[in-house]
């Protein structure tokens, strides 16, 4: 079983790991965007954001 995504930048679709959380990161293959994952059913990504850097404290 697995969920696919599409990028938002490209369109590309983005295979998301059977164990997926939403907020993790994943990067896109074809055009190399950082991606958040929104939820995972449906799976929806939306491109991370670039400057806050959230260390998870
Ligand atoms: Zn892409």
């Amino acid at each position: 079983m697995s969920a696919n995504a599409v990028c938002p930048v490209c369109d590309a679709t983005v295979p998301l790991t059977p164990d997926a959380m939403p907020s993790e990161l994943v990067r896109c293959r074809e055009c190399g965007s950082e991606l958040e994952v929104v939820t995972v059913a449906p799976p929806v990504v939306r491109e991370a954001p670039m400057e806050e850097e959230d260390w998870g404290q």
